[in-house]
């Protein structure tokens, strides 16, 4: 019988019974167990961890568990270097892109409106979304740990925070969106690019307030809105420049 002792870090404990949390606990591990199946054996989902030590080494997903393995688990380093390990994932995603599960829309929106390409629909299934997430290298965000656990999956985020503009702030500061951040340039009903449109093309849509004192416009081709500078684009640069986004 193979044995191997675990410790995981900062929040990967927050999946772990307490009796689990920040101690070193030793578990049988199955027969030819990789690091990736008792991670999620003992219920992290493996897209929350970036960093595997075994007896100090840096070590990846594949690696076997031996009798006696001490195994160090963390998630993404916020405050200190870790470019001299090896990370579990050598590739890192080239453009961020979402797709999100049924239940966060709210948080959708908010990524299209910093111009983040997220796919969502509220019929969503999470096997659909975990297809989307391999077929199209895009992040799963969600708060269902089960769907992060499916095959293919490589990169996901697991949510942890109720309320969208939390979310949003959540999943910014996790992944540094702050610099990659395009905001005003995708519509936040159908994650299509916004163009401008000059305000005579669109003057008859408008409430005659807005006609008055606004001069720039953008428009949708897909649900052909116009969206202008209002309270509500206030409302949205302020959440934005309190990640770090610069708006001019
Ligand atoms: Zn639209």
């Amino acid at each position: 019988m193979v044995s191997a002792t675990f410790r995981f870090y900062e929040e990967l404990n927050d999946f772990l019974p307490r009796a689990r949390r920040k101690v070193e606990f030793t578990v049988p591990c199955a027969q030819a167990a990789t690091t990736k199946h008792m991670i999620e054996a003992l219920g992290v989902p493996h897209t929350e961890v970036e960093v595997i030590l075994v007896n100090g080494e840096s070590s990846g997903f594949e690696r076997l568990l031996c009798d006696g393995d001490r195994v160090a688990v963390y998630p993404k380093f916020e405050t200190f270097d870790v470019r001299p390990l090896l990370r579990v994932r050598a590739e890192p995603l080239r453009t961020v892109r979402f797709v999100a599960d049924a239940h966060l829309g709210g948080l959708a929106r908010l990524l299209r409106m910093a111009g983040f390409d997220t796919l969502y629909d509220n019929r969503i299934d999470d096997p659909t979304v975990a297809a989307l997430s391999v077929d199209e290298g895009r992040v799963a965000l969600t708060r269902d740990r089960e769907l992060l656990k499916r095959r293919g999956i490589t990169h996901g985020c697991y949510v942890r925070a109720l309320k969208p503009a939390q979310q949003f702030a959540e999943v910014f500061q996790r992944l540094d969106l702050a610099s990659s951040a395009r905001p005003f340039t995708l519509c936040l009903a159908c994650n299509a690019p916004l163009r401008p449109v000059a305000k005579s093309e669109v003057a008859d849509q408008l409430p005659p307030s807005v006609r008055a004192s606004q001069d720039e416009f953008l428009t949708c081709d897909c649900c052909h809105g116009v969206f202008w500078r209002g309270s509500h684009w206030r409302r949205m640069k302020a959440l934005l420049e309190s990640q770090g986004v610069t708006i001019s």
